[in-house]
């Protein structure tokens, strides 16, 4: 079937959702300070604090008692914990990290799987006046370094196995005053390292009556996330407490999150996803969170979705191009009629998505569009609105968005050009850290420019086109070829190293690298293999080139910059471009 004709076959009218509130025309002058501020809970003393917004309000409101997560462990375990044990819980730990002498800003960096203490651990941080940092637990050693030395990392909270992996580099970290092991049920059995602290030790001590909220206020820090570039290492994107508005107004109104919903979000937290929705939206808003510890599984997912009653569910792309390869007879297995919205985001969603949505999960998957600068959805799919599958829907009220031409001039619709955002929505991020320069960039003739080119349709819906820039998207997460490149060339046999996305079916791009050798190294297919475990080695698998490919030269401009855009022309076959820069062989 064609897929015009399989859209005529599905409905993605609004009409059977009569009691929807369309958010996005509700407000023609949506005012932040009237329509969302307000909503916020807001200190007793009149500050604000992304922890209080998440979990202490709902105790002070009598909703204690709620679930405010379901943990599933990847051994089968599965621990309950209310919204009470959640503030004793965070309590404590805010508790320790003040005996432990942090301060207000500190950047305390998480290196964890998805485990309930990593959850206590970041709300005891931003309850303390501390910033978070979390990182994506596969990465390998050399991430983690760049990470935590650009930031002046202060903290790391751990674990024994992920403890091991970075142990060489972290005494590299010279501002790093304590490590922090969370042995899990004791999962691990070797005694912690010379001048580590025990969690649990730490919270058994720890007396959460004793703590004293740190007053923050809406301009001070809360998140730092590192995101990658074309160019350089990744950038630190600092994010203030004020973010929380727009995360769960967001959670509300872009996904539904409610009191009492059962919120399945399968971002981990290293990545915004993660933590906008992966904790800051879904507490605000009082769900119930599944967090599951382990990775991609067709039918465990279902069986998380059909036992624990899951209203809202939210994915990315790539995963959802997994379950449909893994078929619909496993969908069949399964009674996934709790379901009541899915949204997705991170890559493109494909319209054949939407559409095999509406066919198995009898719903279609809703797009929305953001990015770590932005810290919270801006552009929606609503439930409320048709969808365009295949769009990224429309800015969020409050919100506004353009096409720009190469001049930064806005362009009327049906243009595609240059995405950007008229600064001032207010989970805009603060700074990237320490890099004014690269921040001031970004925002041109009173727009924000966001990296992403698109267009815009005479509906006002978004349609995402590709990266303007050389950053990888693959599997939702974002890689720098610097960053891959940098690593390859520390290998004794590689002279240079370019880095490009290649398209996927269903990660949308991999890693690919392309290398000339030093000399007294030859090709082949050994060192081929020798340097993607390198790679895994130092990065992560995810991160390392999938693909490595030899050449006798590296095609560079005149002043030496290697052409990522002429490697990737060439594999894919298109044509080379301007090539007048081209360095002569
Ligand atoms: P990150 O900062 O890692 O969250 O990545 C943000 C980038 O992911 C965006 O600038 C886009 O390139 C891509 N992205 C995020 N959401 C979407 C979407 N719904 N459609 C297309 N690309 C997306």
């Amino acid at each position: 079937m064609q897929f015009d004709e399989i859209i005529k076959d599905t409905n993605f009218s609004d009409a059977d959702k009569p009691n929807l509130i369309d958010y996005s025309k509700q407000y023609n002058d949506f005012d932040w300070n009237r329509d969302a501020y307000s909503k916020l809970e807001w200190l007793p003393d009149g500050g604000l604090n992304n922890a209080y917004e998440c979990v202490d309000k709902h105790v002070k409101n009598g909703y204690g008692d709620n679930l405010a997560m379901i943990w599933l462990g990847k051994n089968g375990e599965e621990e309950n914990y209310s919204y009470t044990d959640f503030k004793n819980e965070s309590d404590k730990f805010g508790q320790v990290m003040l005996d432990l002498g942090m301060q207000k800003g500190d950047r305390v960096f998480i290196f964890m799987d998805r485990l309930p203490e990593l959850y206590f651990a970041a709300m005891g941080i931003l309850k303390a006046g501390g910033v978070i940092a979390p990182l994506f637990s596969a990465f390998g050693p050399d991430p983690v370094k760049d990470r935590m030395l650009d930031a002046g990392a202060s903290y790391l909270i751990t674990s024994p196995d992920l403890r091991k992996k970075i142990s060489p580099i972290l005494k590299d970290i010279k501002t790093l005053k304590n490590v922090i092991v969370v042995n899990k049920d004791n999962r691990f059995t070797d005694p912690l390292d010379d001048g580590d602290l025990d969690y649990n030790k730490l919270m058994s001590k720890a007396d959460n009556k004793k703590f004293k909220m740190v007053n923050t206020s809406q301009y001070d820090f809360s998140i730092m996330h590192y995101t990658s570039g074309s160019t350089g290492k990744p950038k630190g994107v600092l994010h203030r407490h004020q973010a929380v508005v727009q995360q769960m107004l967001t959670g509300h109104w872009a996904l539904e999150l409610s009191h009492g919903d059962i919120y399945f979000c399968t971002a981990d937290p290293g990545w915004v996803t993660g933590t906008s929705y992966g904790m800051i939206a879904p507490w605000t808003n009082g769900v119930t969170q599944i967090i599951y510890e382990g990775g991609f599984g067709a039918a465990k997912w279902y069986e998380i979705i059909e036992k624990y009653k899951v209203d809202i569910w939210y994915t990315a792309p790539t995963a959802i191009r997994l379950l449909m390869r893994a078929g619909e007879d496993v969908v069949k297995k399964h009674n996934l009629s709790s379901l009541r919205f899915i949204g997705s985001v991170g890559e493109p969603l494909n319209p054949e998505a939407v559409v095999w949505g509406e066919r198995n999960y009898k719903l279609p998957i809703h797009d929305n569009w953001w990015q770590t600068e932005t810290g919270a959805i801006m552009c929606a799919n609503y439930p409320s609105t048709n969808i365009k599958p295949g769009s990224m829907g429309q800015p969020f009220p409050g919100i506004t968005m353009g096409i720009l031409d190469d001049e930064y001039n806005e362009l009327p619709p049906d243009n595609s050009g240059i995405l950007a955002v008229r600064p001032g929505w207010p989970s805009q991020m603060f700074a990237y850290w320490k890099q004014d320069e690269m921040y001031n960039s970004r925002f041109k003739k009173g727009w924000y420019i966001t990296g992403d080119q698109a267009a815009r349709d005479k509906d006002g819906y978004f349609w995402f086109q590709g990266r303007a820039d050389d950053v990888i998207n693959t599997a939702g997460h974002l890689v720098g070829p610097f960053e891959v490149e940098s690593a390859l060339i520390e290998h004794p046999a590689v002279a240079e190293a370019g880095v490009i996305g290649k398209p996927d079916p269903i990660a949308m791009e991999i890693v690919k690298a392309f290398v000339t050798l030093n000399p007294g190294f030859e090709q082949s297919s050994d060192l081929r293999k020798e340097l993607i475990r390198f790679s895994r080695d130092k990065l992560s698998a995810g991160v390392a080139p999938r693909e490595i490919d030899f050449l006798e030269t590296m095609p560079k401009t005149r002043s030496g910059k290697i052409m990522r855009r002429l490697l990737k022309a060439r594999e894919l076959g298109e044509p080379e471009g301007d090539i007048s820069t081209l360095e002569d062989d």
